[in-house]
């Protein structure tokens, strides 16, 4: 069930990201907490009190503190998707239109809605299209979603969507994050990129992130309820922030294989940014990139407003 609620927080907050890596500058807009989707790798599991989706309801405090971080912040990249999925219940609460009527009067602010979903229904009947959105999916091979994602739309379904957003003018933006490592990762993640080349547009993406799978001691129990997960197929490392991800040989390989078959399939200019990764996994795959928050943050907003 929904609940509708004051938020009595703050709305944005600067993306928490991880201690001594390479932050992209990225902004959270907490208008909804909760995700109806449960995935096994999903933090929101471990970090969140409740599951169950809290919809915020006074959208005039959060345009007012809009207003004050559009006035400090140049090149401000925002989002919901970080504590919820974007359009997951999008049908049931109409949120998309509200927040672009919002975001309508702030041109400079990229916004970007994530999802799993395949909810564009709202999106695409909107009065128009805005250049500052972003719609955004998460996408990963069958063989992940039927093990990790069990209640999210499938890879069908949810290319299905992007066409649709496309067509309609959005910008898109494609997350492979988590990207998970298990007997035959390549060609399933090749055949993943060929799915996408036929559906994508190149000129239409704003960015594309690549995030190696890692999770906190916590999230365990949550993991081991889905049966068939993979996720400990890979060699897992602790790092110094507590969380577990791959050896960092092992994610060298898997970002420079990605790196390779989207430039292979996609496009040479794909809009490539690492998620959660220190300078130096930066500078070994994306040496053109300088590895710093400010000039992350600035070649992904130019990308998405390009
Ligand atoms: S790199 Fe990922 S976790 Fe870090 S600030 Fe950006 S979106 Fe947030």
């Amino acid at each position: 069930m929904i609940r509708f609620t004051e938020q009595k927080g703050k709305f944005i907050k600067h993306c928490p990201c991880t201690p001594d890596v390479v932050p992209c500058g990225y902004y959270n807009l907490n208008l909804h907490t909760g995700c109806p989707y449960c995935c096994s790798y999903c933090i929101l599991q471990a970090y969140l009190e409740t599951t169950e989706p809290i919809f915020f309801t006074n959208f005039d405090d959060m345009e007012k503190e809009l207003e004050e971080v559009s006035q400090t912040r140049q090149y401000l990249r925002i989002g919901t998707g970080e504590l919820t999925d974007s359009l997951a219940l999008d049908l049931q609460t109409g949120y998309s239109h509200k927040i672009l009527d919002i975001i309508e009067k702030f041109p400079e602010i990229v916004f970007e809605f994530k999802t799993k979903s395949s909810h564009v229904e709202n999106l695409v009947s909107y009065k128009k299209v805005l250049r500052n959105i972003v719609v955004s999916w998460s996408l990963n091979p069958r063989e992940v979603i039927e093990r990790e994602e069990l209640l999210a739309p499938g890879l069908i379904a949810r290319l299905g969507a992007v066409e649709k957003a496309q067509a309609h003018g959005y910008k898109i933006g494609i997350h492979f994050d988590p990207i998970v490592i298990f007997a035959g990762w390549q060609a399933a993640y090749l055949e993943l990129v060929k799915e996408i080349a036929k559906v994508i547009e190149p000129s239409r993406i704003a960015w594309w992130s690549l995030g190696a799978l890692r999770f906190p001691y916590s999230l365990r129990e949550h993991i081991f309820k889905h049966q068939g997960s993979r996720l400990f197929e890979g060699e897992l490392v602790k790092g110094h922030d507590g969380k577990y991800r791959y050896f960092k040989p092992l994610r060298l390989q898997l970002f420079r294989y990605m790196k390779q078959i989207i430039r292979e399939n996609i496009s040479d200019d794909a809009p490539l940014y690492l998620c959660m990764e220190d300078k130096e996994v930066w500078e070994e795959i994306f040496p053109e990139i300088h590895p710093d928050e400010e000039a992350v943050n600035q070649y992904l907003y130019q990308s998405a407003l390009k």
